[in-house]
């Protein structure tokens, strides 16, 4: 599923799903975050699950709004605006918390995961709902923005203002917003009584509970194919999340430029198509997913660990499928022949 150029990297499988008791199932769906986000609630009445999704549909869009990094009227871009005077500006409490978390997942990634790309994201041309075609990427100027070395160090917090030190910092949420909106959005389900619930965001998916008698399984989908790779059964209060490198991306010269960056060198990551976390903090599986794309073969099992993710999957150029040990003993294969999985303890 694709729409405005964002990935549905994971899915809701609905084969099997459907049971006797199908009548205390609320489905609904919509478009946000430039995807299609499909929240399906189970065991409670029509009118409660109707309510709590309808607060829920209000709290993403002012999501939508106030953490967008590239249209105009949304609080995050008045922080960004006040990011490349270096004046400080008073951040609200429905926006700090993503900046502390940000500037968190930055450290713990070895600087890997880093929201404040932003600027570098947007001369790529990934501020905007679909990619530039036919143009040659500005390579000066991205090439500047990284000699700058925008991090998440140069926002500086105290209380609700925030003043950055360095005008090449652009914050930039999308590698972790998705998961910070599922997890509010099973925050808030649970607070009106309901324990059982999917929500699936532009393919990443956060759960409670369980379907009936059975755990949700989720498909992770194929990063080179129509189809599935591998699915897997979550445990009550598990959340899915994959970066795909194959839906988002830019072409020139015949290479192709995807939309998650390298923050050492402003480059985007080209050998990983896919990689998908499972961890019970959404938005953490989320940055991870984003952080691990850019470490790579060798170095995510250092940054995994560092981040306190222990459920990783990822797949390289190649067709080759990496593990962490508590990841492959959970992948279901679809039938037909094994793909080779290499298993790499957490280091
Ligand atoms: P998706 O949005 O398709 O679910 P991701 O979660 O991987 O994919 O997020 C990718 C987005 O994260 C990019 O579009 C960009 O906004 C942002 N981003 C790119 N590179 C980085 C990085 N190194 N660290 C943090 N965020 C990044
Ligand atoms: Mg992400």
């Amino acid at each position: 599923m694709k729409r405005g150029g964002f990935t549905a990297a994971a899915f809701l499988l609905l084969a099997g799903c459907w049971g006797g008791d199908k009548a205390t199932e609320y489905k609904s769906s919509e478009y946000v975050f430039g995807t299609l986000v499909d929240i399906t609630v189970r065991g409670v009445s029509e009118k409660t699950a109707r309510n709590a999704v309808t607060e829920v549909s209000e709290g993403f869009r002012r999501m939508h709004t106030d953490w967008h990094a590239w249209k105009p009227g949304g609080e995050l871009m008045t922080v960004n605006a006040a990011c490349k005077t270096g004046k400080p500006v008073t951040v609200s409490d429905f926006v700090l918390p993503l900046i502390i978390d940000a500037k968190d997942y930055y450290a713990k990634s070895d600087g890997l995961f880093n929201a404040a790309v932003g600027e570098i994201v947007g001369a790529w041309g990934f501020h905007a709902d679909e990619p530039p075609k036919g143009r040659k990427p500005p390579f000066d100027t991205i090439r500047a923005l990284a000699a700058a070395h925008p991090s998440m160090d140069d926002v500086v917090i105290n209380g609700h203002t925030v003043t950055c030190t360095n005008p090449a910092v652009g914050l930039d949420f999308g590698g972790f917003a998705k998961g910070s909106a599922v997890d509010w959005a099973l925050a808030t389900l649970r607070t009106k009584g309901i324990t059982n619930a999917v929500i699936s965001a532009g393919g990443n998916v956060g759960a409670m509970g369980s379907h009936g008698d059975r755990p949700w399984r989720i498909g992770i989908r194929h990063p080179k194919k129509w189809g599935v790779i591998a699915s897997v059964d979550l445990t009550p209060d598990e959340n899915v999340y994959t970066s795909g490198n194959y839906e988002r991306f830019r072409e020139w010269e015949g290479v192709r430029y995807s939309h998650i960056i390298d923050p050492r060198t402003g480059m985007p990551v080209d050998h990983i198509l896919s990689t998908t976390v499972i961890a019970e903090d959404g938005a953490l599986a989320d940055a991870a997913a984003t952080g691990l794309t850019v470490a790579g073969t060798t170095d995510w099992p250092r940054i995994a660990k560092r981040m306190g993710v222990d459920r990783v999957l990822m797949v390289d150029d190649t067709g080759t499928l990496y593990a962490s040990p508590a990841m492959a003993k959970r992948l279901i294969f679809p039938d037909g022949p094994k793909p080779n999985v290499v298993i790499r303890a957490l280091d």
